[in-house]
Formats: structure tokens, C-alpha cells, sequence
């Protein structure tokens, strides 16, 4: 982590192993049922959605989640990932804590607790940034259940199990593919909604933040959107960059981003004005930043709205609101 020049060496880059992530494990639980207890949610007959989350410790080798049904009738669902894949997230997150200088701002953050102090300002980001990250993961696996995707994929082809890294199995139709395409998308969409009310929650009453105080709002929005970048990023390391169901990863770095924009849109309109126009050119810059193909040129940002406009017809055409839950006060 000592070059200045090239920030792309993170990813299994020199100085972390595992051994440096696992104390963090603890912690991954808690946030786990700290996002089971806030969200609420109940099928079309009015059954309670209850998602068993866990982590597979015992494969830190291995890079897996998945999300399926368990009794669909009973309101039973499961969604596991590898200590591997969130070893990997908090290893992507890690480029924060180097000595590049992504945020002008940087010096501007407030650590406003004492012990804390010692850590360093990147530090922190670094690990805001795997939260974020780890997060986003999550609530895109809990979106493939409560937007209906498993449940429709086990009516219509009684196989209700999504993976994300390439586990689905047999070769799927052209039209399967679209519609799975289709489940992938609006899962990132769903998961960056759902990202957007905690960390609402999170950053405190004047959005800015409880533990480490960013400078203004802005720096928030700039920040997020290269955490979540350097997701993207991370998923085009995990996947060669192959093709899959999956949107590429610099489609899914719009999708993040355009999220964020649209859910201020709804809720906070003021932010949403300052942000719209700064947001793609944040995003430009992150990509190229952090060496995500594609999202540093705006035609191809032009592209990858109008490809993705489609999604909305696909999910229409197979009448996906059938399957969907509905958020429960
Ligand atoms: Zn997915």
C-alpha cells in the first residue's frame, strides 16, 4: 500500500491476509441482524417473510452468495455468503486506507470519538466503506427475495435459487436470460433504495454523520459513490469480467449511482438538485480512479441507460408484482 501512483493494488495486494479480517467477523453478524430487525415484510396472502442470513465461516476461501426459498408457503427464506466474499469486500475497501488522495476533503472529516482518533481519517473511510459495501451485497440478496424474483423462479421453473457468482447450473434460454438479467438489475436497484434508508439512519439527524463527521453533504454522495464503485470494481476482479446474468459491472455502477440520485429524488429534493449533475461525473471519475472499464467514457454512459431501460418491460412482461412482498409497519 506504499504506491502513490497506481491505486489498483488492493485486491490481495501486499500486506493484508485473512488473519487481519477476521476479528471482523463478530461484527458482520451484528450488522446481519441489525438489518433482519428493520425490515419487515409479508407475501401477497399476507404470510411473514423470515430470511435466515448467515455466514459461511468455514470457506474463506471461497467467494459465494446465494439467495433461496426454503417453504415459500410458510414464509421461509435463506441467504448465505462466504467469510471469502466479505474477506474480499473489506480488501477492496482497504484502497481507501491508501496513501492515494481520492477525497479533496479529506482533511476536513471530524473523528469525533476519541478512541477512534488514532486510527486516521482513511482508516475510518476505509472501514465505512467496507459497511457500505458489505451492505449493499446483502440487501441485494434480501431484494432477490422481497421483489419476488425466488418465488417466481421456483413456481415457473422450480428452482427458486439465485447465486451471484456463476453457480446456477445448467445453460438457461435466451429468454431466461433476460429475465434473470432483468432480477439482477432491479435487485441493485432495490439494494441501494433499501442502502440509502439505513445509512439515512446511520450518518444522523443533519446527514453528515455520528463517528466521523463529513465536511457537507456533498463529500457524503462523493464518497458513496466511490464505495460503491469500488464494489464494482471488486466484482469485475471476482468475474474476469465475463459475461453472466449479472449486469457488467460498469452498468452496475450506473445502477448504484442513478439509485442514489432517484431515491434523494423522492425523498430530499434539495440534495437531489445539487447531486444530479455532479453524481456521472463522480462516477466517471471513480471509475477511472479505481480501474472499472467503460464507466469513464460518457457515451458509454448514455449506452448503458438505454440498455438498461429494457429491464422495466422484461419484469412487466412476466408480471413480477405478483411475486413481490410488501413492507410491513
Ligand atoms: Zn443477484
Amino acid at each position: 500500500m506504499k504506491s502513490k501512483k497506481n491505486p489498483i493494488i488492493y485486491i490481495g495486494g501486499p500486506g493484508y491476509s485473512y488473519e487481519h479480517f477476521e476479528p471482523m467477523i463478530e461484527s458482520v453478524n451484528t450488522h446481519f441482524q441489525e438489518i433482519l430487525s428493520s425490515l419487515h415484510f409479508e407475501n401477497q396472502e399476507g404470510v411473514r417473510t423470515n430470511i435466515d442470513l448467515s455466514l459461511d465461516v468455514f470457506n474463506p476461501e471461497k467467494i459465494r452468495a446465494y439467495a433461496c426459498p426454503v417453504d415459500t408457503k410458510n414464509g421461509f427464506y435463506k441467504i448465505e455468503m462466504t467469510a471469502g466474499l466479505s474477506y474480499h469486500i473489506w480488501l477492496a475497501s482497504r484502497i481507501f486506507e491508501s496513501s492515494f488522495n481520492f477525497f479533496p476533503w479529506l482533511k476536513e472529516l471530524k473523528i469525533i470519538d476519541k478512541e477512534k482518533r488514532k486510527s486516521g481519517r482513511r482508516k475510518l473511510l476505509a472501514d465505512f466503506s467496507y459497511y457500505t459495501c458489505s451492505y449493499a451485497i446483502i440487501l441485494h440478496e434480501i431484494s432477490h427475495i422481497v421483489l419476488g424474483h425466488t418465488d417466481y423462479l421456483e413456481e415457473v421453473t422450480g428452482y427458486g435459487e439465485l447465486h451471484e457468482f456463476g453457480e446456477s447450473g445448467s445453460a438457461i434460454s435466451e429468454d431466461d436470460f433476460e429475465i434473470r438479467h432483468a432480477f439482477e438489475a432491479e435487485a441493485d436497484r432495490q439494494s441501494i433504495e433499501f442502502l440509502m434508508v439505513f445509512l439515512d439512519e446511520a450518518l444522523g439527524p443533519d446527514g453528515l454523520g455520528r463517528h466521523i463527521r463529513f465536511p457537507n453533504r456533498l463529500a457524503v454522495y462523493e464518497f458513496l459513490v466511490y464505495s460503491l464503485t469500488s464494489l464494482s470494481t471488486l466484482l469485475q476482479q471476482l468475474t474476469g469480467g465475463a459475461r453472466s446474468v449479472h449486469p457488467m459491472p460498469n452498468e452496475r455502477q450506473y445502477i448504484f449511482h442513478s439509485s442514489i440520485t432517484s431515491y434523494l429524488q423522492r425523498t430530499n429534493l434539495v440534495s437531489a438538485e445539487k447531486i444530479s449533475d455532479r453524481m456521472p461525473f463522480w462516477a466517471m471519475q471513480a471509475g477511472e480512479k479505481l480501474g472499472l472499464r467503460d464507466s469513464s467514457d460518457a457515451l458509454k454512459a448514455i449506452e448503458v441507460a438505454f440498455s438498461l431501460s429494457r429491464v422495466d418491460d422484461v419484469l412487466k412482461n412476466i408480471d413480477i408484482k405478483r411475486f413481490q412482498h410488501i413492507a410491513r409497519n
